[in-house]
């Protein structure tokens, strides 16, 4: 989608801190990190929610590559989040799982 912000980040027409890339996923760093660690990975298809998501092997991949990269990082806690919504903190549209670490983390997230 050409007017999507992380469709142009994933083709390169709007510049990010590439963290890691495969056949089906982008991660960048986020642009207002809320912890040391704040990356967010996204599916290089779009699609705009968690709930328009119907490809399993696309969602799976999803959390498989956050978790590869948290592992590469040494990172032994993290969170991962997908605010689905507006009512969730979604802002963009375009799928996107936070992986965020280095920091404690309380529960339930407010
Ligand atoms: P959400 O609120 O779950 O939709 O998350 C959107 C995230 O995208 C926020 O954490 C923003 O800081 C981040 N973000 C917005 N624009 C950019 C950008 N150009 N590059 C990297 N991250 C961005
Ligand atoms: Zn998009």
């Amino acid at each position: 989608m050409s007017d999507c912000l992380f469709c142009r980040i994933v083709s390169g027409a709007i510049p990010s801190k590439k963290i890691a890339e495969d056949d089906a996923t982008f991660a960048f760093e986020d642009i207002a990190p809320r912890a040391p660690t704040h990356i967010l990975i996204v599916p290089k298809q779009h699609v705009s929610t968690m709930a328009d998501a119907s490809d399993e092997a696309l969602a799976g991949g999803l959390l498989l590559a956050a978790a590869r990269i948290a592992r590469d990082r040494g990172l032994e806690s993290y969170r991962l989040v997908i605010n689905n919504g507006e009512g969730a903190g979604q802002t963009v549209f375009h799928l996107h799982v936070h992986l965020m670490g280095g920091r404690s983390f309380s529960w339930p997230p407010g």
